[in-house]
């Protein structure tokens, strides 16, 4: 079902769908190219299709190793189409699916990439706006790389600036997880590239831990702790990459490095984490119903562990409202607890690895097993204490009461 796109492209094949499009096989006069195709509502739209003509330059001029380089920008009938470098590989998103959680060795290495990439569009003055696992492509034709990983590129670039609107993100719900999200925008500020920072320090976390630090629940709980809570440790991995974490997830976007120191502290600390196997963690629990943002159709009910993606328009319509705080307007060097968060508290405390969940059914089995055992000594110790006593006042009869020995004894299940 081929299908001519423009004048000089062909679309052979789907290779994926996404949120503002279809992602095709194509061919082009220079050979193989993926070919997005955007929505027929966002390709219809003459506001948006002006824009893309507009930021075409700064589309097509980004160059890269770690960049999926646009190569044209289509606009034909009702067309509006991406052509874009063919990566053959797959989406991180996908490789998170499938391994859950990444050896660190090529969790560092695949973010040093993506880093080095997003460097390269900060310098050019284009900010992506959607880290995220789904939007970073593993090249797996490219040379293996440190702990066995794929060269990794960014794709999407200023897709998200381009199909973001006020408008258009009320009249069409274009969705986005909210999980990557910097505090700063869930405040109102405009994004700068410091949000791309703290969406790929995001990223690395959860490559590492198999969950991001402030997912799951409703979505507006998860905006709430991106401004609000510190990130809980990870155990298990080196403090040095650990204090870049942080510090890459400060909530004051000043505090955050720039994309090249970071691309180039990572790299520094591959030795450090070469042939570590992946963390042993456990999700944490989701927070009760009560601690969420309001109930919705998409609230989880108490005790509920299904984490979820939820939908949230990318950039929220909300003024700056406190423009004047210091998170994110000034410049001075923050203290280490703004470092580590500035936050009122901490995201769930990730669970020892094989510990139950809270409220789980297992939970409630081992809580049951607990207090049948706890009961079960209590009388054993009574009685002991019993006979102790018995013995105790048989030869001095001047001892304490067997009831006495029994006060510590737990409430019955
Ligand atoms: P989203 O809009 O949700 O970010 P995309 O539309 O960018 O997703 O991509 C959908 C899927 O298409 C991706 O998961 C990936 O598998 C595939 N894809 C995207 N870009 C390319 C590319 N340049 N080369 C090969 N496959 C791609």
């Amino acid at each position: 079902m081929a299908r001519k796109i423009g004048s000089r492209y062909t679309a052979n094949q789907i290779l994926g769908r996404g949120s503002a499009g279809t992602v095709w096989l194509g061919e082009g006069p220079e050979g193989p190219v993926a070919i997005k195709l955007l929505r027929e509502d966002l390709a219809s739209d003459q506001e948006l299709v002006g824009r893309f003509v507009q930021e075409r330059t700064a589309l097509l001029g980004l160059e890269h190793p770690n960049v999926v380089s646009v190569r044209d920008l289509v606009v034909d009938g009702n067309d509006l189409a991406l052509v874009m470098d063919l990566v053959r590989g797959t989406d991180l998103r996908t490789r998170l699916d499938r391994d859950r959680r990444l050896a660190p060795e090529a969790a560092v290495a695949i973010v040093a990439d993506v880093a080095d990439g997003l460097a390269a569009a900060h310098a050019a003055g284009v900010v992506h706006r959607d880290v995220k696992p789904e939007n970073v492509l593993l090249d797996m034709q490219g040379p293996l790389g440190p702990g066995g990983s794929h060269p990794a590129l960014l794709t999407d670039f200023g897709v998200a600036k381009l199909i973001d609107s006020p408008r258009r993100t009320r009249a069409t719900k274009i969705i986005g997880t909210p999980d990557y999200l910097a505090p700063e925008i869930v405040e109102g500020l405009p994004p700068r590239a410091a949000v791309d920072i703290y969406a790929l320090a995001t990223v690395l976390y959860e490559l590492l831990a198999g969950f991001t630090p402030f997912g799951g629940g409703h979505p507006g709980a998860v905006l709430r702790r991106h401004v609000t809570e510190t990130v809980a440790p990870l155990p298990g991995i080196p403090d040095e990459l650990w204090l870049l974490i942080v510090q890459c997830l400060a909530k004051a976007p000043a505090s955050r490095l720039r994309a090249s120191e970071l691309g180039a502290r990572l790299r520094e600390l591959l030795p450090l984490v070469a042939g570590m196997p992946p963390l042993d963690v456990d999700e944490p629990e989701a927070e009760s119903a009560q601690d969420e943002a309001p109930a919705t159709e998409e609230a989880a009910p108490v005790g509920e562990r299904v984490r979820r993606r939820g939908a949230v328009p990318l950039v929220p319509g909300a003024k700056p409202a406190d423009s004047n705080r210091d998170t994110h307007t000034s410049m001075r060097v923050p203290a280490p607890d703004e470092l580590a968060g500035g936050a009122r508290g901490t995201a769930r405390v990730p669970r020892p690895a094989g510990a139950p969940r809270p409220g789980s059914a297992r939970h409630r089995a081992v809580a049951r097993r607990r207090r049948v055992a706890l009961g079960v000594a209590a009388v054993a110790l009574a009685a002991v204490a019993g006979v102790g006593t018995w013995l105790a006042t048989a030869e001095d009869d001047a001892g304490a009461t067997p009831g006495d020995t029994n006060n510590s004894a737990p409430a019955t299940p």
